[in-house]
């Protein structure tokens, strides 16, 4: 037991306390519970008949040591590397898994992410959103690095090329190979980022440590730069997710506390990863179906591919995404009536008895204290998520998660499938840099990712958004995720039918394409612009 806890709880030399959580780690009834709890603070009832009376005596007392957000132990201030929760198939972040993580955290003086989570959400969500936010970047770069890797190898015909139809010299390394090394990158780079996972940093069979963690949370909350809220409809309503949130907010005094708190959504890694699945399966068809002499064939014949694979990615696709912008308004309105009172803490759920049946303290009302101490009362707790908390989610939500490097980034892909088209072109005559069809080929593909592609995204965002309301028949759902397919198939054909009216200004065809593209961008942003200010004037 910490001295401080220990001299408040025992100063009446009646308490007995701290045997801990009976039940064993990793244990169903553990991942059931919240991942914190005050259960380790009970009552010898045998030895002592007022215990009852004895725990909400201790109450305020446990509330004002918590509150004083100091850290009682150094050796609890620790860290760990975001890689480690990511070891086995990222075990320490799996409800189920019964192993002890502690060793995997260090002793540290700060913590650069706090990541606050439910263990009640998808699990499985939660860990694609980390692997995309931690992973992400350095998986992309390394699937760049290898596509332009085999773009120069095969240029130099140091790579054997393929025949499509009995026509030779055609490149399948760029997209396949880009794919390929993002997809194990994104599962195998080790982050060196230095986060707290409670899993791996409170230490889960030691009862002592775990006490002194569980009894510094605000502390540590307050020794960390920045809190990552992985948010499902199961965050708002948990106790001790409750109280990150107002003991981050409190050791920021606020104004900073914006900056440092982030929030994403645990559908956000699925997406991207979708978006990023659906742009390879939609340009294999494109680099891989047969080519004829007869132009118009082989421009029909592999777009035509190119859709139908498309459809079939793109209906989960929308899916997700439509899923993304219901869950936003479900976080809405669960912020706007956040409580204290209506919240889960497993205390209440065990009816405030130990396995053993002694009387435990209830969190709630220790947690309640606490907001009391730092923000004055409850309600204004409450307030201030209701007022400001809510607004930098909504804006950071909706505006701030899709911007154009992260369209860039999922939609990659297609930059890929043209440099494979540019490499297989290589080998024609040179009679110009400029006229040649593999540069080309090149700044069209370049053209298309950078112009084309974000206004296309902008404007399905702004679909699956309209669109977001669930139907309960069956069959109006289904025809409603067909329609925005059909919306976007839509937007894209007229790209495409632009891109082949340029094929018929011959040697200006880039230039003409080039052109377009500007003006296709500036009609798609006007147009996404348009519908954002209808989407905002009826409040859809
Ligand atoms: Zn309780």
């Amino acid at each position: 037991m910490p001295p401080s806890i220990h001299s408040h709880l025992s100063g009446k030399g009646e308490v007995a306390s701290a045997t801990s959580d009976d039940s064993p780690i990793g244990s169903p009834r553990h991942s059931e519970k919240s991942q914190h709890s005050l259960e380790m603070v009970h009552v010898e009832t045998s030895m002592n008949p007022r215990a009852e009376v004895l725990i909400e005596e201790i109450i305020p007392k446990v509330a004002k040591s918590i509150a004083e957000m100091e850290v009682t132990n150094p050796e609890i201030l620790r860290a760990t590397r975001a890689f480690a929760a990511f070891q086995n198939f990222a075990a320490a972040l799996r409800a189920g898994c019964d192993r002890d993580f502690f060793h995997k955290s260090r002793k540290s003086h700060k913590i650069s992410t706090f990541w606050s989570h439910s263990w009640h959400g998808g699990q499985w969500k939660k860990i694609l959103t980390l692997l995309t936010l931690y992973n992400g970047f350095a998986a992309l770069l390394g699937g760049f690095f290898v596509a332009i890797l085999m773009m120069i190898l095969f240029d130099f015909g140091l790579l054997p090329d393929w025949e499509r139809f009995g026509n030779g010299n055609f490149s399948m390394w760029c997209l396949p190979s880009g794919f390929l090394v993002t997809t194990l990158v994104m599962l195998l780079w080790r982050s060196q980022n230095n986060v707290f996972l409670d899993r791996i940093c409170i230490s889960q069979q030691d009862n002592d440590l775990k006490a002194q963690a569980i009894f510094s949370l605000a502390g540590l909350l307050k020794k960390s730069d920045v809190m990552l809220i992985l948010w499902d409809p199961t965050w708002t309503q948990r106790l001790w997710c409750l109280f990150e949130l107002a003991a981050f907010l409190k050791s920021k005094k606020v104004t900073s506390g914006k900056q440092a708190l982030i929030v994403r959504p645990i559908f956000f890694g699925p997406i991207s990863i979708a978006i990023f699945i659906f742009c390879c399966a939609a340009c294999i068809p494109l680099t891989t179906t047969p080519v004829s002499s007869d132009s118009t064939f082989t421009v029909m014949f592999s777009s035509g591919t190119c859709l139908l694979v498309g459809c079939v990615v793109g209906y989960p696709t929308i899916l997700t995404l439509r899923n993304y912008f219901q869950n936003l308004d479900i976080m809405r309105q669960q912020l706007l009536e956040v409580s204290f009172d209506t919240a889960k803490s497993s205390c209440c759920e065990q009816n405030h008895q130990s396995p053993s049946g002694q009387p435990v303290l209830c969190d709630r009302k220790v947690v309640k204290e606490c907001v009391n101490i730092w923000f004055g009362s409850q309600e204004a707790f409450e307030q201030h998520v209701r007022s400001e908390v809510l607004e930098i989610l909504t804006l950071s939500l909706q505006e701030r998660v899709f911007t154009m490097p992260w369209v860039l980034a999922v939609t990659s892909p297609f930059l890929w499938y043209f440099m494979d088209l540019s490499a297989s072109f290589i080998r024609f005559e040179w009679t110009g840099f400029w006229a040649h069809p593999s540069v080309l080929f090149l700044i069209e593909g370049l053209s298309f990712w950078f112009l084309g592609i974000p206004n296309v995204m902008d404007l399905l965002l702004m679909f699956c958004r309209v669109a977001r309301a669930k139907h309960q028949n069956f069959y109006l759902e289904i025809l409603k995720n067909l329609l925005v397919i059909f919306a976007c198939a839509f937007i894209l054909a007229i790209l495409f039918g632009l891109y082949v009216a340029s094929r018929f200004a011959n040697d200006f065809r880039t230039v003409v394409w080039v052109g377009e593209l500007m003006l296709y961008a500036l009609c798609m942003r006007l147009s996404a612009h348009g519908m954002k200010a209808v989407v905002t004037r009826f409040g859809w």
